[in-house]
């Protein structure tokens, strides 16, 4: 690969990697034998600029957020406009004009009756917020009906992944979910099986017989279900029939349960559909949206719920909702959501996403036929091959490194989520290097 002229010399990339190396923590990763961490100069559109010259084709938009590229015009104008005005001010007793406009969207976008919106810093906190929403709601109900609380526990699915704080660690999948290590601290919940019939398999109700017999047997402990639509993603880039989640509503509906869907991963048209939860034509009682909400340029989340929820709490007990986080309502953050939103709205995001849907599945699904493959799969912009072993992240990454790729596997995944400009001749290049890590023994574990 060609390198380029970098303006950090290799003195200066050595001692500042081995000063990440000894003391800056990365996800998921021994401080005291840390997997290696690649020095980025910059990053433009779909390229990720090494600071030892490399220049990278992105397949991760940075774990689902950079939907437009990066160092966007509009972008970058937006976060500058809003800089020149304030970056922040407080939200207990302010607003301002970004975040009333972006709320304003929010409520626009999402699926129907989702009218109030709580603003925070990021995905796990979504979540938790979502989750003291319910619990908060279940206590107010209690309280009218001058009735005991006995709606105190959630209902999810295994395979789930919803963060890493604690409430929304509790309803991660109990094994990936580290509950083991956490027993003793995490609250105790209800888990059904992970939803078995993919999407595009025939439907059948036997998906559901252990999830309806939870809620049957234990819907008046159940305050709310929480499950991430379509796509239970870092449980394995599942993707499930929408059928199942059309009888997660039913259900909810049926036993007084609220419904919490988590779009941080799947929201803003990753699969297909602006909000995941449109494949089943259902809304829920409480959405989570994170991640690309500012196009990757700052955290922010949103949870939103419905009239009823809001005003329920309000007339509880605490006549308020119990949660105010510092930077709620970030100004910077909402001015560049505001413009990431215009600008996939403007873009014909259906269009990118069906053009990245189509070369994944002339170009990756038939990769579901290499001798390390179990399946490879579409949908939307994600495209995910399912190995039979798990990879060696450190071998794997270096080789896409050197193959010009930005590729983040782990445990039996390599899986693309690129940023929705990307090009048919990259994405071609992003697929070419997939399939010639797979031959290579290597890349991973015996
Ligand atoms: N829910 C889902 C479905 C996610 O994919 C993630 C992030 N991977 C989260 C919640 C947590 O979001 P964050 O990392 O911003 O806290």
């Amino acid at each position: 690969m060609n390198k380029k002229q970098t303006n950090i010399t290799p003195s200066e990339q050595n001692s500042l990697l081995r000063f990440d190396k000894e003391h800056v923590w990365h996800p998921y990763t021994s401080m005291s034998e840390p997997l290696p961490s690649y020095l980025v100069e910059s990053a433009q559109g779909v390229h990720i600029n090494l600071a030892s010259g490399e220049q990278l084709i992105d397949g991760m938009s940075s774990w689902w957020s950079v939907l437009h590229g990066y160092n966007h015009p509009k972008l970058n104008a937006a976060l500058q406009e809003q800089a020149s005005k304030m970056s922040h001010v407080m939200f207990g007793g302010l607003t301002h004009q970004s975040a009333i406009n972006l709320c304003e969207k929010l409520i626009a976008l999402t699926p129907d009756g989702l009218d109030k919106v709580f603003l925070s810093d990021s995905g796990s906190v979504s979540v938790e917020v979502a989750i003291k929403m319910a619990l908060q709601y279940q206590h107010a109900v209690a309280e009218k009906k001058q009735t005991r609380l006995t709606k105190t526990k959630l209902l999810t699915v295994k395979n789930g992944y919803h963060g890493d704080t604690f409430a929304a660690m509790s309803v991660c999948d109990p094994v990936t979910g580290m509950h083991q290590i956490f027993e003793q601290v995490l609250m105790q919940h209800y888990f059904a099986p992970a939803p078995t019939i993919k999407f595009g398999e025939q439907w059948s109700a036997d998906d559901v017989t252990e999830l309806s017999a939870l809620f049957a047997n234990h819907h008046t402990e159940i305050a709310a279900f929480i499950i991430e639509p379509i796509v239970q993603g870092t449980g394995g880039m599942r993707f499930y029939h929408p059928e199942y989640l059309k009888a997660c509503r039913v259900l909810c509906n049926e036993y007084d349960v609220l419904l919490i869907v988590d779009e941080i991963a799947t929201g803003f048209g990753r699969t297909g559909k602006l909000f995941a939860c449109e494949w089943a034509d259902i809304s829920p009682d409480i959405i989570c949206l994170g991640k690309t909400l500012t196009g990757g340029y700052i955290t922010l989340a949103a949870t939103l719920c419905t009239t009823h929820i809001a005003e329920t709490i309000s007339e509880g007990v605490a006549s308020c909702f119990m949660h105010g986080p510092t930077f709620m309502g970030n100004a910077l953050a909402c001015a560049v959501a505001n413009a990431s939103i215009e600008l996939l709205l403007e873009n014909d995001w259906q269009a990118q996403v069906q053009g990245i849907e189509a070369t994944l599945n002339k170009l990756l699904t038939p990769l579901k036929n290499h001798s390390r493959v179990v399946d490879a799969r579409v949908l939307g912009s994600i495209g995910a091959i399912e190995c039979k072993q798990n990879v060696n992240v450190a071998q794997i990454q270096k080789r896409f490194v050197e193959l010009g790729v930005w590729i983040r596997p782990f445990g039996t995944l390599i899986y693309i989520i690129p940023p929705l400009i990307i090009t048919t001749e990259q994405l071609v290049a992003l697929v070419n290097a997939i399939a010639t890590v797979l031959d290579e023994d290597n890349c991973f574990s015996k």
